[in-house]
């Protein structure tokens, strides 16, 4: 292998790894410059890529080039500003993606008109154990448009298929009333966005009319409406203009309504009067069946036995993105490395492919994941003020380092800022007790679990 394939290796398996943002931020200008018996030199575009990569994926790098050339005992870095175009790894890797979101299956379109992805139907939607519920109240308002579950409020954690069910309702309408209906789907970020444009632009009738004349308004992600007054009240008239003319409204949360917590009254109650499902995890079957499903979607052309799929949905319980993504992930490599499916092999990539994810789980990145659940800033959640809403929040982030990270209680009263341990301690023992009683506290601490599993 001479230095530019293997550095081309090196490229495309990074990919897989780390995300798309980082891998073109620091690595897009990039080179193997030098290759010796035992070391190798990767020119870096700048003094902070270097700083950068050196610290933050210096162990990857190793790992993944050892992996190539187990010769190589060192990594050297260097900056030379590269006046190169991007490495092309992404032309040769368009069957590889790195995240699920950024799938390239061939039906992948946004229709500009509904902003509904046509990816997302019921012919590869499998419905089990954990979606049933979630599943026929979608089919009832389907067949009852506007009348028999309205709203329809669709929760459930991350990757649990929340957004690929609303969009099947919204493609399946399409597809029997052909142009006779108007469905708009939005997610949440993005329809604050435009309030907020809308606002600042003087153009808040254009927002209006866009959603207040659909026959049906699919709203995704709902909890991030949490704390932005503007668009809360845009939406509650929305609501109420589009619920007074019997249109369909489906939404969808990461939370139930009860644990929305800084939505307005008034807003939530609106939730409640439809129908709320709830989407869990899916069991084993519901897993398999969703191997298949994505097998033949993504990689029709191999056949994994039902051992080997078995071994991959037995890994990935509380996760469907995960799922996926790890099956893509495999297959992915099995071609670069040109490895058969064996149980060994795959048992190893598996190993390879979950290790990475608990070892990256930083401090900070609970802290932030917290900070936003709560929709609170991180530097409040750290400082020694005493203000009533950042107790429980605070309490939580110490004892997910203890619980997660095992930290040491002195070690997280240095992380947090510099205090008592005894206060750590304290928090400590207080959530745990309290998640024995206390259902919602579980249900949310669950969810920054997840959250901050999934950000990894
Ligand atoms: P959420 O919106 O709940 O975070 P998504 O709807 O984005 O989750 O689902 C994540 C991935 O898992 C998507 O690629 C989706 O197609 C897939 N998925 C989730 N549930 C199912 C299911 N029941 N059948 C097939 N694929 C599913
Ligand atoms: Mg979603």
């Amino acid at each position: 292998m001479d230095t530019k394939e293997l550095w081309q290796s090196v490229l495309g398996e990074l990919e897989l790894q780390i995300t798309k943002p980082n891998f073109q931020t620091w690595f897009k200008n990039s080179n193997l410059s030098e290759k010796g018996d035992d070391y190798v030199v990767i020119s870096l575009e700048s003094i902070f890529a270097k700083e950068w990569v050196e610290s933050k994926y210096h162990k990857l790098l190793l790992k993944i080039i050892r992996n190539f050339d187990p010769e190589i005992k060192e990594i050297k870095y260097e900056v030379r500003p590269s006046t190169k175009p991007a490495v092309l790894v992404t032309k040769k890797k368009v069957e590889l993606p790195i995240e699920t979101e950024s799938l390239n299956i061939n039906d992948y379109s946004i229709d500009p008109k509904t902003n509904l992805n046509s990816k997302y139907t019921f012919q590869n939607f499998v419905v089990g154990s954990n979606n049933e519920l979630a599943y026929s109240a979608a089919m009832a308002v389907i067949k009852d448009l506007g009348k028999k579950y309205n709203p329809l409020f669709i929760y459930g954690g991350v990757g649990l298929g929340k957004t690929h069910l609303v969009q099947a309702v919204g493609n399946e309408l399409r597809k029997n009333y052909k142009n006779k209906i108007g469905v708009r789907y939005v997610s949440t970020e993005m329809f604050v966005n435009e309030v907020i444009n809308g606002i600042k632009n003087k153009r808040m009738d254009g927002v209006k009319s866009k959603y207040r004349n659909v026959d049906v308004l699919i709203i995704d992600d709902i909890q991030f409406i949490a704390g932005k007054e503007k668009t809360q009240e845009e939406f509650f008239h929305t609501f109420n203009t589009l619920y007074e003319n019997n249109k369909q409204i489906i939404i969808s949360s990461d939370r139930s309504p009860y644990l929305l917590s800084t939505l307005e009254e008034r807003l939530r109650s609106r939730f409640e009067g439809g129908m709320v499902a709830d989407i869990s995890y899916p069991d084993f079957e519901t897993r398999m069946a969703i191997l298949k499903v994505k097998l033949q979607l993504h990689n029709p052309e191999i056949f994994l036995s039902d051992e080997i799929l078995g071994l991959i949905a037995e890994k990935f319980p509380y996760n469907i993105r995960e799922l996926e993504g790890a099956l893509i992930r495999l297959l992915g490599i099995l071609k670069i490395r040109k490895l058969n499916p064996t149980r060994e092999n795959i048992e190893g990539l598996l190993n390879e492919i979950t290790n990475q994810r608990v070892m990256m789980i930083a401090p900070e990145l609970i802290i932030k994941t917290v900070g936003e659940f709560y929709n609170l800033p991180e530097k409040d959640l750290i400082s020694h003020s005493r203000k009533k809403e950042l107790v429980k929040p605070r309490q939580i982030i110490m004892y997910l380092l203890r619980e997660y990270l095992k930290y040491s209680f002195p070690t997280i009263a240095r992380k947090l800022g510099g205090r008592d341990h005894t206060t750590i301690m304290h928090a400590y023992n207080k959530i745990s007790r309290e998640l024995l009683k206390n259902h919602l506290l579980t249900q949310e601490i669950n969810l920054i679990k997840e959250k901050i599993y999934n950000r990894h």
